[in-house]
């Protein structure tokens, strides 16, 4: 990650906006917070803010509120795939990983939150006696960041075995086949 993403308001503005999006929608805004701090590498520089939504559905709506005012941000899971530069970060970190939530199982589907744990999951999954994603046991981060990287080990990738994606679109929350997902959606 670098620091260039581009805002289309004055800095002033900008955290004025994002003060009222995180006070409308009830989500933490965090300023002084560093890449070192949320990434596995614990390097990298200083983050304009850190928006922290904890449910799907704010999620979606700082999402939506964000691009509605054209400021810039970027999803981050738990910073295990991240290298960030030691520049100053001018943008909006989009931190999911409190957006854990509960496993819910259903037979052999499990529906999951960005946030969750993926090591969690195999073991949840394992507990029950169901198979198919033991090999990503090993593999650190959320299940958000596995999905948009198909995190893979041992022949097991998580694309191969998931069959819908809750992303954001418009501010809502809606759920879309895994093999229609695009890169440029936000699970
Ligand atoms: C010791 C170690 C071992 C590893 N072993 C493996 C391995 O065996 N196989 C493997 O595939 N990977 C491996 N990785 C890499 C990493 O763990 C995985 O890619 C992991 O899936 C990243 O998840 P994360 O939550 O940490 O994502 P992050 O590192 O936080 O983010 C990774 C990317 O995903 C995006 N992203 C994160 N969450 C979301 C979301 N909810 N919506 C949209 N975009 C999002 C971020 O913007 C970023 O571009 C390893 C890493 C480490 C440190």
């Amino acid at each position: 990650m670098s620091g260039e993403v581009k805002n289309s308001l004055n800095l002033q503005q900008r955290d004025a906006a994002i003060e009222e999006i995180a006070a409308r929608l009830g989500v933490s805004a965090q300023r002084g917070r560093r890449f070192a701090e949320l990434t596995s590498l614990r390097v990298g520089g200083a983050i304009d803010w850190v928006i922290s939504p904890e449910t799907e559905e704010q999620a979606a709506a700082v999402v939506h509120a964000l691009d509605e005012a054209g400021i810039a941000w970027r999803a981050l899971g738990s910073g295990s795939n991240v290298l960030a530069d030691d520049a100053d970060h001018h943008y909006v970190v989009l931190s999911l990983k409190e957006m854990k939530g509960e496993a819910h199982f259903d037979g052999e589907r499990v529906s999951v939150s960005a946030g969750y744990s993926l090591p969690r999951l195999c073991v949840d999954a394992a507990r029950r006696g169901l198979s198919g994603i033991e090999g990503l046991g090993g593999i650190p981060g959320t299940v958000g960041g596995a999905l948009w990287m198909n995190a893979g080990a041992y022949g097991h990738e998580i694309g191969t075995v998931t069959e819908t994606v809750r992303v954001a679109r418009e501010g809502r929350v809606v759920e879309v086949p895994g093999s229609s997902t695009s890169l440029s959606e936000a699970p």
